[in-house]
C-alpha cells in the first residue's frame, strides 16, 4: 500500500524502513547504543505460495547479513506470511529453510504468535522445530487463557519463550476481556518463566511489570544472560534507555517492508494517544 505523507511520520515512527539495508542501519546503530534486534520483514497472511516462497528467500537474505554485518540479532516471522494459509507442508518447508540458515549463521528465529485460530499450528511446529535445530523461539500471549498450560509445557521443554500481552482482537471465549486480568496473567506467566523458563524474553513495554521483572531477577540471582527484555522499535525510547543504563538486556523488534499497514493498525490501537496524533496531522497536513 502507497504510504501518504501525512500518515509517514508516524509510521516511520515504528517502521525502520522499506528496504533491508535501512533495517540494518537501525540494528547497527542499537548495537552501537548495547540494544540488541530482531528483524522482522513485514507481511502477514499472504495469499500464493509463491508470496510464502519469498518471504522464506527474504528471511534468508536478512541471516546472511546479520552474519555478514556481525550484528546481535534474530529474525521474527510469521507463519501465515510463511504460507501456513495455503498449505501446512509448504509452510513447514520454508521455515524449516530459514531455521536451517539461521542455525548456520549461529542466530535464532522468533515465531511470532498471530490470532488465536493459529496457536496450535503454531506452537507445533515450533516445538518440533526447537527439537531438530535448537533455535527457534515461541511467542506466549498473556491475554489468552490457555497461556499458563502452554508456558509451563515449553518450559518443560526447554523451548524459549517470548512472552507479550497479545495484540489480535480476540473473543472473550478465549482471551480476558479485562485489560487488568490480562496483566495480572502476564504478572503470572512472568514468574513462571523466569523461574523456570529457557532464557524467556519478557515483550512489554508497562513499566509496572518491568519494575517487577526486575525485582524477581534480583531475587532469583539471575545473570543479564539468562533472560531478555523486549520492546518495539519507537516506542518508550527513555524507558528503552534507562534498562539498557540498568544492565538488563534488551532486544527491539525491527519491523521494515512495504506491507506496513496491519502492523500499524495494531500499534495505533494499543494507545489511543497514537490515533489523536495521526489524526491532528490528518486536520492540521
Ligand atoms: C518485542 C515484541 C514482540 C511482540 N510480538 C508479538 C506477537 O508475536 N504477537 C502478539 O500478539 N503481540 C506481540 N507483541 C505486541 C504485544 O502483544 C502488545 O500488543 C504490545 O506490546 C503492547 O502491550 P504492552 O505489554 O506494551 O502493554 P500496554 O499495557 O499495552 O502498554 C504499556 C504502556 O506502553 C506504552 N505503549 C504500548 N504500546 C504502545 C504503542 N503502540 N505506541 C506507544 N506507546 C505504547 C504506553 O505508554 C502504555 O501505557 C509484541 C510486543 C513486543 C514488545
Amino acid at each position: 500500500m502507497e504510504q501518504s505523507r501525512l500518515t509517514r511520520r508516524l509510521v516511520k515512527r515504528f517502521v525502520a524502513g522499506h528496504s533491508l539495508a535501512e533495517a540494518l542501519a537501525v540494528c547497527r546503530r542499537l548495537k552501537g547504543e548495547g540494544i540488541l534486534s530482531t528483524l522482522d520483514y513485514l507481511g502477514e497472511n499472504v495469499a500464493s505460495a509463491a508470496e510464502a516462497a519469498e518471504s522464506a528467500e527474504k528471511a534468508r537474505e536478512a541471516i546472511r547479513l546479520i552474519r555478514d554485518n556481525g550484528l546481535p540479532a534474530t529474525i521474527s516471522i510469521k507463519l501465515t506470511q510463511f504460507g501456513l494459509d495455503i498449505s501446512e507442508e509448504e509452510c513447514r518447508g520454508n521455515v524449516t529453510k530459514a531455521v536451517e540458515a539461521a542455525r548456520a549463521a549461529g542466530t535464532q528465529v522468533e515465531v511470532d504468535m498471530e490470532s488465536s485460530e493459529y496457536v496450535d499450528r503454531t506452537l507445533d511446529l515450533v516445538r518440533r522445530l526447537h527439537g531438530e535445530y535448537g533455535n527457534v523461539r515461541a511467542v506466549i500471549q498473556a491475554y489468552l487463557y490457555r497461556s499458563e498450560q502452554d508456558v509451563r509445557q515449553l518450559c518443560r521443554e526447554r523451548v524459549p519463550v517470548r512472552l507479550c500481552k497479545g495484540a489480535y482482537l480476540e473473543p472473550a471465549g478465549v482471551a480476558f476481556p479485562e485489560k487488568t486480568r490480562v496483566d495480572g496473567n502476564y504478572r503470572k506467566l512472568m514468574r513462571i518463566l523466569l523461574e523456570e523458563g529457557a532464557v524467556p524474553a519478557l515483550a512489554t513495554h508497562d513499566e509496572a511489570l518491568l519494575v517487577e521483572a526486575g525485582l524477581i531477577v534480583k531475587e532469583l540471582g539471575l545473570k543479564p544472560e539468562q533472560y531478555e527484555f523486549q520492546m518495539l522499535y519507537g516506542v518508550r525510547r527513555r524507558l528503552q534507555r534507562r534498562l539498557v543504563e540498568e544492565g538488563h538486556r534488551l532486544r527491539l523488534y525491527v519491523p521494515y517492508g512495504e506491507a506496513w499497514y496491519p502492523y500499524f493498525m495494531r500499534r495505533l490501537a494499543e494507545r489511543p494517544a497514537n490515533v489523536v496524533f495521526l489524526v491532528r496531522q490528518l486536520a492540521g497536513g
